[in-house]
């Protein structure tokens, strides 16, 4: 026993030995393994319509990266809202090349839709970008967004350009462009290129001016991205739409949660619980507010994916309230997840989630 003792002791030592020895040789074979895992985006199928969820959450929920929902078509990807932090998903998500951002699409300027912004250009200038920025939105109020955030990253881009040299970073590849347009009356195309069409439609979000939603068509399917709105009077205008994206508020737990706010003297969560419920979309019927859930009944839409939830879907008492929407909805219903990848294959109607 003690012979084999020594043996598998004098075994290990030899082999750490040879190691040490060849250390320089596996270290070789260990860089290109590191780089890879970072570097090597493996080429998406063709003719597939990629939906991946970078973000989909709100600033109540800090935990998690905030709104962002990538398209990505053919190797071109459109990104609608860019939230804090949604950036950091998309890079390490592996399947998505930032060289290969087309445009980007704000619902509105509420903070945890464009908070991600910077970076997003930043992101996608460095990897190989091969052109300006194009982010569209509704109204006057996009200028200033586009505005401030190229005044905020000039200093970092002229430093970039110096170090690394104009023909390796072109100055303004690592420009945002406004494409403002005119807050629509009615639904109305804002952008259209040879994998996608982009249509905008107004929502009301309180305050908020041009506050829009998006129809993304590429080929024979289509999505809806309701971004942040109150609930609408009518949705017939989401019938044969493949996936509804819809964000969702549970007006009765978010006064629960105002109420405790105010009791344990956090007025001003309390108080924010309270002012928020008027703008976004109430899920189940109230006593005094029709929700979602009633005007689902009469639709044809091919999967509801819930995003955007308040309070935080990861709360206890909420995963009960959406598994309880989900058995009650009449559509087939997910609660989208960051880093969520749905399939729309083209000339098919299979919605695949991964
Ligand atoms: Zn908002």
């Amino acid at each position: 026993m003690k012979k084999l003792k020594v043996l598998v002791l004098f075994t290990i030592l030899a082999l750490l030995a040879i190691s040490f020895k060849n250390f320089n040789l596996i270290e070789k074979k260990l860089y290109p393994y590191f780089v890879q895992q970072l570097v090597d985006i493996p080429k998406n199928e063709p003719n597939i319509l990629r939906i991946v969820y970078t973000g989909v959450s709100t600033p109540l929920t800090p935990h998690i990266a905030q709104q962002s929902v990538v398209f990505d078509i053919n190797d071109s990807i459109y990104v609608f809202d860019v939230g804090s932090r949604s950036v950091a998903n998309f890079i390490s998500q592996g399947t998505l090349d930032a060289a290969n951002v087309k445009a980007v699409f704000i619902t509105h300027t509420h903070s945890d839709h464009v908070g991600g912004l910077g970076e997003l250009v930043l992101a996608s200038w460095v990897r190989g970008r091969k052109n300006s920025l194009s982010v569209y939105g509704a109204g006057e109020e996009l200028n200033n967004l586009v505005d401030g955030f190229n005044l905020a990253y000039q200093s970092d881009r002229e430093h970039r350009v110096i170090h690394h040299g104009d023909g390796f970073l072109k100055s303004e590849f690592g420009l945002l462009v406004s494409k403002a347009f005119d807050v629509p009356e009615q639904e109305k195309v804002v952008f259209e290129d040879k994998n996608i069409k982009v249509s905008a439609f107004q929502v009301p979000h309180g305050p908020v001016k041009g506050a829009v939603g998006y129809r993304i068509v590429s080929g024979d399917r289509s999505v809806i991205l309701s971004g942040d709105t109150a609930l609408m009077e009518d949705y017939s205008f989401v019938n044969g739409v493949d996936v509804l994206i819809h964000e969702g508020i549970f007006t009765e737990e978010s006064k629960k949660v105002s109420k405790a706010s105010y009791a344990l003297g956090n007025d001003r969560v309390g108080k924010v619980f309270e002012d928020i419920q008027d703008y976004h979309t109430n899920l189940f019927d109230t006593k005094n507010q029709p929700g979602l859930l009633s005007r689902l009944d009469s639709l044809d839409v091919g999967l509801l994916a819930l995003i955007h939830i308040i309070p935080d879907k990861d709360n206890f008492i909420i995963k009960r309230a959406l598994k309880k929407f989900k058995r009650l909805s009449p559509l087939k219903t997910v609660i989208v997840n960051d880093n969520m990848v749905m399939h729309l294959p083209l000339n098919s109607e299979k919605i695949i989630i991964r």
